[in-house]
């Protein structure tokens, strides 16, 4: 029976990207190939925030619950769902709890008009292999729509991708299976060169509806989005872009998020508000 690593299983309203307002379940799952640690600080500085919270964890007091942990003004927002201080937080699950457990949340106990997003961490490392029997499960026949939301570095395997193209038995055209992609540009602290892969994302256009999602603070960051979306162009993407202004926390986000809106008129692109943390202070579970 395949099993996931779950740091996340909730259900909310979808607060960024195309689905934006879409009632949705998340299946948060762990482990991410980046540690994005540039987010929030001067240029050239890592964060040391979740460092500080898993040293209180491993040697001081344990966390309890995923839900019960700080949240961070810098460096990766979801940090707990990846690094390893915190995995015993993530429980392994098989995908028939994951399926009952997301029946248990739903408004009406099965899939109407609500979608799924799978999200990370990055949800496309080794975890596609479990994929297949989770979307299988009888339970999730209902469901019409599913995003990945992904940093655009790995590619889908060749199994993976010939189940979504040809079984994932309510695939209908690409609208019904987006992958939302946020590449990681340099205010996150990780190399261009790891970043930004647009074969991989030249990939994903073929088998879903593809969008970027670039995390900005200022017009530099909105100019280097730019030199990226270049690069993925020619590599045939061609799908939209948008940019999204930085801030996990309420004090940081409503900082730029007009700016952000501005710079994404200015380019012609589309503007993604994080509405998670105006509506919810984008606490754990929201
Ligand atoms: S890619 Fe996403 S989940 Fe991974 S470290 Fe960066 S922001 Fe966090």
């Amino acid at each position: 029976m395949s099993k996931l690593k779950v740091a996340e299983l909730f259900y909310s309203i979808q607060g960024e990207g195309r689905y934006m307002g879409v009632p949705s379940v998340f299946l948060r799952v762990f482990g991410c190939n980046f540690t994005c640690s540039g987010f929030g600080m001067p240029k050239g500085e890592l964060s040391m925030e979740a460092a500080g919270i898993a040293a209180t964890h491993s040697l001081i007091t344990p966390f309890q619950t995923y839900n019960a942990l700080p949240l961070v003004s810098t460096g990766c927002d979801s940090y707990a769902s990846w690094m390893p201080e915190f995995k015993d937080l993530s429980p392994m699950l098989t995908t028939d709890s994951i399926t009952d457990t997301i029946m248990d949340m739903l408004p009406h106990k099965r899939w109407e008009d609500e979608h799924l997003v799978i999200t990370g961490g990055e949800p496309l490392l080794g975890w596609q292999r479990a994929y297949p029997a989770l979307l299988d499960n009888p339970k999730m026949q209902a469901l019409k729509e599913i995003t990945f939301e992904t940093n655009g570095t790995q590619m889908l395997t060749n199994e993976f991708a010939h189940y979504l193209h040809n079984e994932w038995t309510h695939y209908e055209g690409y609208n019904s299976l987006t992958f939302s992609v946020s590449p990681k540009l340099s205010v996150s602290g990780e190399k261009w060169e790891e970043a930004i892969k647009p074969d991989v994302v030249a990939q994903y256009n073929e088998y879903g509806y593809t969008y970027l999602k670039f995390v900005v603070a200022s017009q530099e960051d909105a100019d280097e989005a730019e030199q990226a979306v270049d690069l993925y162009r020619k590599a045939g993407f061609d799908g939209p872009v948008y940019l999204m202004p930085l801030g996990g926390v309420e004090s940081v986000y409503s900082l730029n998020n007009r700016a952000v809106a501005e710079m994404a008129m200015k380019k012609g692109w589309r503007y993604s508000d994080r509405l998670q943390v105006p509506l919810f202070k984008n606490e754990w579970g929201t």
